[in-house]
Formats: C-alpha cells, sequence, structure tokens
C-alpha cells in the first residue's frame, strides 16, 4: 500500500510518521508531482493554509489530476485547511475540489491564540482533537455520514471515499484516525 502526503504546505511530517508509526512497511510518497500522484493508493491533504495550498496546487498543475482520482475513488483525507479544499461550498468563497458535499466556514472557531484540544468521540474512540484556526462544517449533504461531534459543531464527516476533520489528528501521538484511514484504503483493495 502507498500513501500520499500532499507536500506543498502543511503539516506533511506529522502525517508521515503517524502513518509510518501504524506501520513502518507503508510505503508514503510526498506527492508533488503527476507522476507521485499517479504511484498512490490514498492521499492526505494535510492542515496549512487553503488560500496558499490552493495556488500550490494550480501552479504545481495538480487541480484536474487530483479531483480526477478521487472522483474515480481513490481515498482522500483532509485535515484542516484540507476539508476546505475538498468541500463543495465554502461561505463567502468559491469552493476548489468540490467532492464533499459540506458547508464550510474558515476560521470560526477564532484567531491562532484561540486554539485548542477537546477530547471527544470519533466513531466510538475517544480522541484529542486540536483545532488550529480550524473550519466549521455549518452544513452537512444527505449522503454525508457524521463520524464526530464537539459542542453540538460536526468535526468529522465521511462521504464514500472522502474523509475530513476539522481537527489534526497528526498533532497528537494516537495514531487511531490514521488507521481509520487505512481502513477505507484496504477495504477498497
Ligand atoms: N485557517 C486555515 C485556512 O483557512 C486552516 C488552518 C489549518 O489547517 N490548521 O485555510
Amino acid at each position: 500500500m502507498t500513501i500520499g502526503v500532499l507536500a506543498l504546505q502543511g503539516s506533511v511530517a506529522e502525517h508521515i510518521k503517524l502513518i509510518k508509526s501504524v506501520n513502518k512497511k507503508i510505503d508514503v510518497v510526498e506527492v508533488r508531482t503527476i507522476d507521485e500522484l499517479a504511484r498512490i493508493d490514498g492521499l492526505i491533504i494535510p492542515g496549512g493554509e487553503s488560500t496558499t495550498m490552493r495556488r500550490l496546487i494550480d501552479a504545481f498543475g495538480l487541480f484536474t489530476p487530483i479531483r480526477e482520482r478521487i472522483v474515480a475513488g481513490m481515498p482522500v483525507w483532509g485535515t484542516c485547511a484540507g476539508l476546505i479544499l475538498l468541500a463543495n461550498s465554502v461561505e463567502a468563497e468559491v469552493p476548489y475540489l468540490s467532492v464533499l458535499d459540506v458547508t464550510v466556514k474558515r476560521n470560526a472557531y477564532g484567531r491562532q491564540i484561540d486554539s485548542f484540544v477537546a477530547e471527544d468521540d470519533f466513531n466510538g474512540m475517544y480522541i484529542n482533537m486540536v483545532f488550529v484556526r480550524a473550519p466549521m462544517i455549518t452544513r452537512v449533504g444527505e449522503g454525508v455520514e457524521v463520524l464526530a461531534e464537539h459542542d453540538g459543531n460536526v468535526v468529522a464527516v465521511r462521504q464514500g471515499n472522502v474523509l475530513a476533520t476539522a481537527f489534526h489528528p497528526e498533532m497528537t501521538r494516537d495514531n487511531r484516525v490514521h488507521k481509520y484511514f487505512l481502513g477505507m484504503i484496504d477495504a477498497k483493495e
């Protein structure tokens, strides 16, 4: 199994470390080119700054190749900024990849200084959820499964092969959400 982490900007190394902690035999590729994208069985779009990532994905010619692979069924997981890029509706902005039927509102939990960690249930597992200038999911479409809520807000969703979390599991030492994503890829193979 080969996992790709989109490596244009953001928390790339943290994701790689946690995937390796699940099983060091899993190949992890930093994705910056179309060739690298073609080699992977699943893609993680990390947290970072979604406006910067949009520009870099466009500049590297990766928008259409990434979108086509997701539409064709490749498992993808967006954390935080990654969630914003996957959503088909972004309040006050034009959406980007539009492969996940949710609306998000950027920076809705406040500024960097308002970052927080909460413990809550993700699909039956209590995990630490790290929120850093996180987007809020303000609408969930019909075909979208809610995997986690915190304080009355939806914070993790799945629609078929698309997983998205408003928080950052890669900023903890707990690899169970990574295991969940790897399970999505296993189920497909
Ligand atoms: N605030 C960032 C954005 O809007 C997301 C923050 C993050 O990924 N930690 O893109």
